[in-house]
């Protein structure tokens, strides 16, 4: 089949696309090809809420089981310059892993082998697909951990979380996904094949080269299909404690993360949960029993038993003077109780506005930690002025926010009110001297940010992604603002985030 463009296909006919499926059934050995309606119709969406808007089905899915099968995908998608899109457990907020442009989404949850736990050597070595808690289960068995550690965690593959560079509750003492991935053997544009991290190292830490590893992760598919990670385990710390702490001005919830930083202490986790973020989780969860105030601060400490317990009491004395009730337990039942009140929220929300949805859309602003009460109030103003309900709770420790917007989808001037709010969330952000995406990832959604928030070094984003994709070929709708397609909740008559 001849399909050859100077541009990537956009679209193709019923008979192109049953071509494509045939070409490809030859080449993938080991994976499924999919091209019924009903069967492809499940990859037109994630988690966000452009692509709960407006689905995009591609023009095939291939799961692949083997990385020769991803070889073989990207080496036809190259020849015949068809859009390719990796996907994972599609658990993103940004339309990433959409086919926004057509062409094949290439789903990586099947390859999901954890093919070695290198004990000794601290590290584990495992296929994309693999689910983090799964991961997480598995080398819990050698007393380890891998300690990114998304809200998703349940969901999200480690492929996606390295192409998103996902962060989470302990970002804050145990850094990001970049930090704990060692090195990647990668699928390029034209279906070479590289390994990343020194060729079948297993050193800890390296100087040598470029750092590569670094350029693919958080590349959100836009560079190559991972297909295997090496990443790094660190020994599971043997005792944690909690230690809650109850505001009625917000305000003093920012002071008192200052003032835990300032005692010297470095907490596991710091959250933040507002107060409709309280009382959704009370109308959700009764039982939880949450005391009703502006927020409620949540500090984990982890390590050995005595030093938890040590830094859990300086943690309540330091934030007593600022809030209006604290307590902590290095009790396990309390602590997984506190946790279940923060991981409840997401979804929780819904219940403020019976009739409406949570929409993840604007969910993952970052602004500096001197900032923080600011923009909680300016979010609080600007759901007051667009007449939408936002609960708000987050990695405050890390300044990483995430407002809930509540949106009635059947209603169109609801879904109007929550776009602009969500454009004006995110240049709130960057007023602030903050950023559209904490962790999530830009995708398609955050794209028309990126001029406003990289400036030059967009341009040179560009040249890398040109070097690697010379013809666009991979995850062509994503980050870079002028090649995604006019979406319902990007248009520009309707937000003014635009390029
Ligand atoms: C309830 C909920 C809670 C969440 N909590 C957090 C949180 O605490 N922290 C956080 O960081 N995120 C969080 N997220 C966002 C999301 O789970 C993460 O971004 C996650 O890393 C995405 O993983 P995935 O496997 O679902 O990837 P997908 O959504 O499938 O893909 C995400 C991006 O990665 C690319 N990609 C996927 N696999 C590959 C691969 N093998 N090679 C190349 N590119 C690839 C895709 O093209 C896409 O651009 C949350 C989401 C939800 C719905």
């Amino acid at each position: 089949m001849t399909i050859l463009r100077t541009d990537v296909v956009t679209r193709v006919s019923r008979a192109t696309r049953v071509a494509m499926a045939t070409d490809l059934r030859r080449l993938v050995t080991t994976g499924d090809v999919l091209d019924a309606t009903t069967d492809i119709e499940v990859y037109g969406y994630d988690a966000s809420f452009l692509t709960q808007l407006k689905p995009v089905v591609p023009d095939l899915a291939v799961i692949a089981r083997s990385e020769a099968d991803v070889i073989a995908v990207m080496r036809y998608a190259h020849e015949h310059r068809i859009p390719v899109t990796p996907r994972g457990a599609a658990s993103g907020c940004g339309a990433g892993c959409v086919a926004l442009r057509g062409g094949i989404v290439l789903a990586l949850n099947a390859m999901n082998r954890v093919i070695e736990i290198d004990g000794p050597n601290g590290q584990a070595i495992c296929e994309p697909g693999v689910v983090h808690a799964r991961l997480n289960e598995l080398v819990a068995q050698s007393g380890l951990i891998f300690p990114p550690d998304p809200g998703s965690s349940r969901m999200a593959t480690v492929g996606g979380m390295a192409s998103t560079n996902a962060h989470g509750v302990r970002a804050v003492k145990y850094g990001p996904t970049s930090s704990w991935v060692l090195g990647l053997t990668v699928v390029l544009p034209n279906g070479d094949v590289i390994e990343t991290g020194s060729v079948g190292s297993r050193a800890k830490q390296s100087a040598s080269g470029l750092e590569l590893t670094k350029l693919f992760v958080g590349a959100e598919g836009t560079l190559g299909v991972i297909t295997r990670l090496r990443l790094k385990l660190l020994p599971r710390p043997k005792a944690r404690a909690m230690v809650f702490a109850v505001f009625d001005v917000l305000e003093r919830a920012g002071e008192a993360v200052q003032a835990v930083y300032r005692s010297g202490i470095s907490p596991s986790a710091i959250e933040i949960l507002d107060s409709r973020s309280l009382r959704a989780a009370n109308l959700y969860r009764p039982d939880l029993g949450l005391r009703e105030a502006e927020a409620l601060l949540l500090f984990e400490v982890d390590g050995n038993p005595a030093g938890v317990r040590w830094d859990a009491e300086q943690i309540a004395e330091t934030v007593r003077p600022l809030a209006v009730e604290v307590d902590w337990s290095d009790q396990e039942p309390r602590i997984a109780k506190l946790w279940e009140a923060r991981s409840v929220v997401g979804a929780a929300v819904g219940a403020l506005r019976p009739g409406s949805t949570r929409a993840y859309a604007g969910e993952d602003i970052c602004v500096p930690l001197s900032r923080i009460p600011e923009t909680l109030r300016g979010i609080q103003e600007l759901s007051v002025k667009y007449d939408v309900p936002v609960a708000t709770y987050g990695h405050i420790g890390g300044g990483s926010l995430h407002p809930a917007i509540l949106v009635n989808g059947r209603d169109p001037d609801d879904v109007r009110r929550v776009i602009a709010l969500t454009d004006a969330i995110h240049h709130l952000a960057l007023d602030l001297g903050g950023t559209v995406t904490g962790e999530h990832g830009v995708g398609a959604a955050r794209a028309p940010y990126m001029t406003r928030e990289h400036g030059a070094a967009l341009e040179t984003m560009r040249q890398i992604k040109r070097a690697l994709d010379p013809h666009g070929i991979m995850n062509p709708a994503t980050i870079f603002p002028e090649d995604v397609p006019p979406t319902p909740a990007l248009d520009a008559s309707l937000v003014t985030g635009g390029t």
